[in-house]
C-alpha cells in the first residue's frame, strides 16, 4: 500500500479535491488501483447538518454517507468506490475516540490528542485505503489552522511506520502574480512549508496553483528555498475551458511520472486517449444549450456542484455546450416567469425549506404549460407534483407537510420518518433500487427495468394523492420494488417532463454521462431547433 496525502497552503479553495481527483485518474490511466478520502478539520460529525452557504453542496454516497463535495471529484475523476470510510472529519474521531472512552478502551489512562487522537486518525488513514494499490488523502483546511495539526501530525507518524519510500507528501500553494509590480511571488510558498518543517514534514511535491506560467527562475527558488527538487516543483495554472483539462495539463508537468518514481513504483504506460476525447469534445460543441437551473442557493455555486457537472455531461453526450444560468426562485416569486422564456430547458434542484418555494411550482407550471422539457430532481420533483395537483387536479390548497401544517399534503413524511428526533444522518439516504416503467421516458434513457439511484430526503409522495396525478394524465414511471414508494414521476403529453425523487447527478460522471442528463440536454437540443 502507498500512501499519497494532499495538504494545502496560504489560502483555502486551492482546488486540492479537484488536484487529487486528477491525480487520481492519472495513476489510473498508468494501471493502478487508487482510492481516494478526504479528512476535514471542522467538529461536524458529518457536513449533513451544514446548510449549503457554509459548505456547498452535501455528496452522497452508495451507503448513504452524506459528505463533503470533494468526494463527487473523486467518483467523478476516478473509478474508486467511495464509502463513510472515506469521509472523516475531526468531529467523527473525537466522537469515536469518547465513545471508547466511555466504554473503558484505554484501561485507565489519560486520553489524550497524542496518541490517542492520532492513533485513531491513522487506524482511519488505513481502514479507508482498503486493498487498493495506491490511497490519495486530502486533508481539508489550509497548514498553520489549528484543527488541522492532529491530521499533519498522524501524517508524520505514519511516514515514520511505513517507511518513507510508502508515504507522499504533496502541498499545494498559491503562487500570486501581482500584477501592479509585474512580479510572481514565492514567499507565501515558502511560509508554508516552513510551517510544514516546523512539525516534521517535509514536502516531497509542490504543486503550485498560479495564474501565469512559472519561469525557470521562480521554479528554482522555490525549488530552493522549500527544499523540494526542481522537478517536483508543479505548476497548476488557471483552466481556460473546463476542470476536466486538469489531469492532462498536470500529466504535461510531469507530475504523475514523479509520484510513481518517488513511491518506488514502476512507470508503466499511461493513456490519456479518453480524458483527451472528452476535451476535444467540449472544444467543439455543435452548438450551445441554455439551461435555467431553478435555486435558491445561487450566491455558492458550490452549493450545484454535481448538478452542474452532470449538466456539462449531458452536454457531453449530445455534442454541446451547456449554459448553466442560475435563477433564483424568489425572483421568480417577485417577477414572474418571464426570465425562463431564454431557455432551452429547465432544472429545478434539491433543497430545503420553505423559502422560494413558490418560485419552484411556478417554474414548473411554465415548463408544463410551454412544453419546454423540465427536469425535477428531489425538491424539484416534489414541487412538480404539487403544482400538478394543485393547477390540474384543482386542488388549490396542494402543498408539502415540510412548508405548511393544514391543506393537502401530496409531499408527506411516512410513518419511519415521524419517530427520528436527531437530524443528523436520518434522512432516507444512500442508493435504493427503482423499477421503471415499460415503455416511459425514464426507461427508455437507462435501457433497463430496474436501477439504483442515490437519496436524501425526508419527505415522499404522498400515495394518497397518486390518483389525483394518475387520473390527470401524469405517469407514475418509477417506483421502489420493496415499499412502492414513488420514484420517477413523468408527463406524457409533453415532450420531455421527468421528475425524479432520488439525486442522479451524483453518478454522472464525464466518461460516462448520467443517461436522464444526457436525455435531458438532447431534449432541450430539440427543443432549441424548434
Ligand atoms: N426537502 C425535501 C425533503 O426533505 C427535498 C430534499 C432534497 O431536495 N434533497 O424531502
Amino acid at each position: 500500500m502507498k500512501y499519497i496525502f494532499i495538504t494545502g497552503g496560504v489560502v483555502s479553495s486551492l482546488g486540492k479535491g479537484l488536484t487529487a481527483g486528477a491525480l487520481g485518474a492519472l495513476l489510473e490511466a498508468h494501471g493502478y488501483g487508487v482510492i481516494l478520502q478526504k479528512f476535514d478539520p471542522y467538529l461536524n460529525v458529518d457536513p449533513g447538518t451544514m446548510s449549503p452557504f457554509q459548505h456547498g453542496e452535501v455528496y452522497v454516497l452508495d451507503d448513504g454517507a452524506e459528505t463533503d463535495l470533494d468526494l463527487g471529484h473523486y467518483e467523478r475523476f476516478t473509478h474508486s468506490k467511495l464509502t463513510r470510510n472515506n469521509s472523516i472529519s475531526s468531529g467523527k474521531i473525537y466522537s469515536s475516540v469518547i465513545k471508547k472512552e466511555r466504554r473503558g478502551d484505554y484501561l485507565g489512562k489519560t486520553v489524550q490528542v497524542i496518541p490517542h487522537v492520532t492513533d485513531e486518525i491513522k487506524a482511519c488513514f488505513r481502514e479507508g485505503a482498503g486493498s487498493c494499490d495506491i490511497v490519495i488523502t486530502e486533508i481539508g483546511g489550509t497548514v498553520g489552522d489549528i484543527e488541522s495539526l492532529p491530521f499533519l501530525e498522524s501524517m508524520r507518524q505514519l511516514a515514520l511506520e511505513e517507511g518513507k519510500a510508502s508515504v507522499l507528501f504533496i502541498h499545494m500553494t498559491l503562487v500570486p502574480y501581482l500584477r501592479a509590480a509585474g512580479e510572481i511571488k514565492s514567499k507565501p510558498s515558502q511560509q508554508s512549508v516552513a510551517k510544514l518543517r516546523e512539525i516534521g514534514i517535509q514536502p516531497d511535491v509542490l504543486v503550485c496553483r498560479t495564474e501565469v506560467h512559472l519561469p525557470r527562475d521562480i521554479r528554482q527558488k522555490l525549488s530552493m528555498f522549500c527544499n523540494v527538487e526542481e522537478r517536483s516543483v508543479i505548476e497548476e495554472k488557471d483552466l481556460e475551458l473546463s476542470i476536466y483539462e486538469l489531469p492532462g495539463a498536470l500529466h504535461v508537468e510531469g507530475l504523475d511520472s514523479i509520484v510513481l518514481s518517488k513511491l518506488n513504483l514502476p512507470n508503466t504506460p499511461c493513456d490519456m486517449s479518453p480524458w483527451d476525447n472528452i476535451i476535444k469534445k467540449l472544444k467543439n460543441p455543435e452548438c450551445g444549450l441554455k439551461i435555467g437551473l431553478i435555486g435558491k442557493y445561487n450566491d455558492l455555486p458550490d452549493a450545484y456542484k454535481s448538478v452542474n457537472e452532470a449538466l456539462i455531461h449531458g452536454g457531453i453526450a449530445n455534442n454541446c455546450a451547456v449554459n448553466v444560468i442560475a435563477v433564483d426562485s424568489e425572483d421568480i416569486e417577485k417577477n414572474g416567469t418571464v426570465r425562463l422564456e431564454e431557455f432551452d430547458g429547465i432544472l429545478v434542484p434539491g433543497g430545503f425549506g420553505n423559502r422560494g418555494i413558490e418560485g419552484k411550482i411556478a417554474a414548473a407550471k411554465y415548463a408544463r404549460e410551454k412544453d419546454v422539457p423540465y427536469f425535477g430532481i428531489c425538491l424539484g420533483m416534489q414541487t412538480a407534483a404539487i403544482e400538478f395537483v394543485r393547477n390540474v387536479a384543482k386542488f388549490s390548497d396542494a402543498s408539502s407537510e415540510e412548508f405548511c401544517a393544514g391543506g393537502s399534503h401530496v409531499i408527506c413524511m411516512i410513518n419511519s420518518q415521524k419517530t427520528i428526533a436527531e437530524k443528523g444522518g436520518t434522512m432516507r439516504l444512500g442508493a435504493y433500487d427503482c423499477r421503471l416503467t415499460e415503455g416511459s421516458l425514464a426507461e427508455k434513457a437507462y435501457g433497463a427495468e430496474v436501477v439504483r439511484e442515490r437519496h436524501r430526503h425526508r419527505y415522499e409522495l404522498n400515495p394518497a394523492f397518486e390518483s389525483a396525478l394518475t387520473d390527470n394524465g401524469l405517469l407514475i414511471s418509477g417506483r421502489n420494488p420493496d415499499t412502492g414508494l414513488v420514484e420517477i414521476i413523468e408527463n406524457p403529453a409533453l415532450t420531455w417532463f421527468v421528475a425524479v425523487q432520488f439525486h442522479p447527478e451524483f453518478l454522472s460522471k464525464p466518461m460516462k454521462p448520467h443517461p436522464l442528463f444526457a436525455d435531458f440536454v438532447k431534449a432541450a437540443k430539440e427543443n432549441k431547433r424548434h
